[in-house]
């Protein structure tokens, strides 16, 4: 006997091989074998005419045979086995090669299905190794809207196909959504929805099956997230209370915050003052000033005796967000660490990683700024109540769960780059969202400009006149190597050529990810202080980088860069009130036809670069889904309502029944699942 547990090796047509395979496959009960679906479906619901096939296509056709025979050849010492079949139209030879038996499964006279390539042999069409199946029993390989799954070497479509069918037949799905869902939303039910999608009867009850099933992925995804939610809001946090002297903090702020700045903060000093962890995500374009609201977060932090962390992406931000806070917290007598792969500093000295690790633990340090090193387990806090991610996009899944060993601190990620709307309502349902709307005042927006190679001399002359009004420059170039053969510049070649040849009298910086990283620290140092005017730099600026004084971007081989990378290259300027360019240089003949470069020359707004963005790369990997695991197979999340619905019926079940005890079928299906944000 068998039931939906049963491991897969003990069924009846698998076996230890197979079962080895299926294994790989991630199935390993009969249920995952149930739940394994195909990728696509062939139409092979159509008969060809034998007279009027055609070499080279795949066809199917329907037949009787007139005779079989299998004889050894001579030459290759194979076994050939020849059958002749006929239809009103026609009469045409099957050939297989090895497969001896097949003299006795085809029989004379009786009617088969054969569905396979075309080929032409000695001016004479032939059937070149057609699957077959016998008319009188069910097709589940010819004649049908056929599955296809995705595989592994050596375990064959057919096979496969076979095991399905086979448990398919024997097993009736229990159905775990709520009847009142189900008429509501006019789903086909669990078990015939996997049934159909395995094996349809047509394309429109494939469609219903796939409605159905895409139901669940997204419905299933909402309980998770919302019992992960509620999960979270009874674990104990470090209560963080507002302080009278924010207020004054904001008032010495060398600028006044935007309103969208002070809503934001409110959001999280609300949240922060919760007996439970916070998870927000804060979102703003580039130079929105992101960076300001997390500082104040972590100084009022502080001066609750609580401390809190700043993660960033890379060393050379991290470097950045270290200094403007020394700077901003001054007279505060908070002290203040980083802590990156190769520098440790408290306070603006470097000490020995071992002192800062032993500060961070004693409580001594309030506030530590660094990358994922700060995630270490060597590194321990005495009383972590607030992590801030910035550029939250950029961290690994990895890194990301690796939080969870801190799970009671609060926390706020911070991006430039917008969740699409049914995201938020999904995976990421369990954030709090705050957004930076507009930009600080008396920004002007910057001028992007597609320049070909006859006006890079005059583009050279406008960033002399630049320079001369003591503005900076930076300019990205796409590899660290020559690589002639794809006409790419170089960032050092670019770097000889401007300091020598265009602007001998500059004083110009290289800066690329093979340099050490105190040599880093040290050229962004310089660039900040406008002692170099001009930095050539790899895409190790991407994120992040604020030096205001800066006013023209240079993108080479701008083509090569995604539309995302392109605007958050372009967000490293446009942060004064001072008028900004962008100019973007291509290597491609085709560049005014490049729908990225004419997106980016026609906006300067993110969120609609984001959705633009969506548009050309026409589909799927929405914010990184599929690379981060967790992509939907079926649910393609364009349609709103549905999300928006699902996720109401998601909370009318959780808020009544958060343990799922009254819904014991979908709690053993949630419980199968690895925790969210955990897979
Ligand atoms: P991002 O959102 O891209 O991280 P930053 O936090 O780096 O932006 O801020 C961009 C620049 O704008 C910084 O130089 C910052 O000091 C400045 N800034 C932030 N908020 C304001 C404001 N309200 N008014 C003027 N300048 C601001
Ligand atoms: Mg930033």
């Amino acid at each position: 006997m068998f039931d939906l547990n049963s491991p897969i090796e003990e069924l009846y047509l698998v076996g230890p091989a197979r079962a080895k395979l299926l294994k790989k496959l991630g199935v390993t009960t009969l249920k995952d074998l149930l739940f394994y679906l195909p990728r696509a479906h062939q139409d092979l619901s159509k008969f060809s005419p034998i007279g009027e096939l055609k070499a080279n296509e795949f066809s199917n056709v329907k037949a009787k045979i007139i005779s079989v025979k299998s004889f050894r050849t001579r030459a290759r010492r194979l076994t050939l086995t020849q059958a002749t079949i006929e239809d009103d139209s026609g009469t045409i030879t099957c050939v297989w090669f090895n497969q001896p038996f097949l003299s006795k499964v085809l029989k004379e006279n009786e009617t088969f299905i054969f569905s396979g390539k075309v080929t032409l042999s000695k001016n004479k069409l032939q059937l070149q190794n057609p699957i077959y199946e016998q008319e009188r029993l069910e097709q589940i390989h010819t004649s049908r809207l056929v599955p296809v799954y995705p595989l592994t070497a050596s375990l064959t479509q057919k096979q496969l196909r076979a095991i399905i069918k086979n448990y398919l037949d024997k097993i009736l799905l229990p159905e775990y959504l709520p009847s009142k869902i189900l008429s509501a939303e006019q789903l086909v039910d669990e078990n015939s929805a996997i049934k159909t999608f395995h094996f349809p009867d047509s394309y429109q009850t494939l469609k219903a099956a796939q409605k159905r099933l895409a139901f669940d992925e997204i419905f299933q995804t909402q309980i998770r997230v919302l019992q992960y939610k509620k999960n979270r809001e009874i674990i104990p946090s470090l209560a963080i209370a507002r302080v009278k002297s924010l207020d004054e903090k904001i008032q010495d702020l060398p600028f006044t915050l935007t309103n969208s700045q002070k809503s934001s903060l409110e959001d999280i000093v609300s949240d922060l003052g919760k007996p439970f962890p916070a998870n927000r995500l804060l979102e703003g374009d580039v130079g929105s000033g992101k960076t300001i609201i997390a500082a104040l977060s972590m100084w009022l932090a502080a001066k609750n005796g609580v401390q809190a962390t700043l993660l960033a992406p890379t060393e050379v931000l991290s470097q950045q967000h270290y200094l403007s806070l020394l700077k901003l917290f001054l007279n505060d007598g908070i002290d203040i660490a980083l802590l990156t792969g190769s520098s440790s500093k408290i306070n603006g000295n470097p000490v020995s990683r071992s002192t800062l690790i032993a500060q961070l633990k004693s409580g001594k340090i309030k506030i530590a700024i660094g990358t994922h090193a700060l995630l270490e387990p060597a590194v321990d806090f005495a009383k972590l109540g607030l992590i801030i991610i910035d550029e939250q996009h950029r961290f690994g899944v990895k890194q990301r769960s690796s939080l969870q060993r801190i799970n009671n601190a609060h926390l706020v990620s911070m991006t430039a780059t917008p969740i699409p709307r049914t995201l938020a309502l999904t995976l990421y349902g369990d954030l709090d969202i705050s957004r930076l709307t507009e930009l600080p005042k008396g920004r002007i927006p910057i001028k992007t400009l597609l320049v070909s190679e006859p006006q890079r001399e005059s583009t050279y002359k406008f960033i002399n006149d630049q320079i001369k009004d003591g503005r900076q420059v930076f300019v990205i170039c796409p590899l660290i190597e020559e690589s002639d053969k794809l006409g790419v510049k170089s960032v050092t070649a670019e770097y000889e050529k401007l300091s020598k040849d265009v602007f001998p009298h500059l004083k110009i910086g290289l800066l690329h990810g093979k340099l050490k990283p105190a040599e880093k620290e040290k050229i962004m140092q310089q660039f900040k202080d406008n002692e170099l005017q001009i930095l050539v730099s790899t895409s190790v600026i991407e994120v992040g980088v604020d030096v205001p004084n800066a006013t023209v971007m240079i993108i080479e081989g701008a083509e090569r860069f995604g539309l995302a990378q392109l605007h958050q290259f372009r967000g490293r300027v446009g942060r004064s009130t001072y008028q900004s360019y962008c100019f973007l240089f291509s290597d491609d003949p085709n560049t005014a036809s490049n729908p990225r470069l004419n997106a980016i020359v026609s906006s300067t707004n993110g969120f609609e670069l984001a959705e633009k963005d969506l548009g050309i790369r026409g589909s799927g990997d929405l914010y990184g889904t599929t690379q981060s695991g967790y992509g939907f197979k079926i649910a393609t999340l364009s349609n709103l309502e549905i999300v928006q619905r699902s996720k109401k019926y998601a909370e009318d079940i959780v808020n009544s029944d958060p343990e799922l005890n009254q819904h014991p079928l979908l709690k053993e299906i949630i419980n199968s699942k690895p925790p969210i944000h955990l897979e």
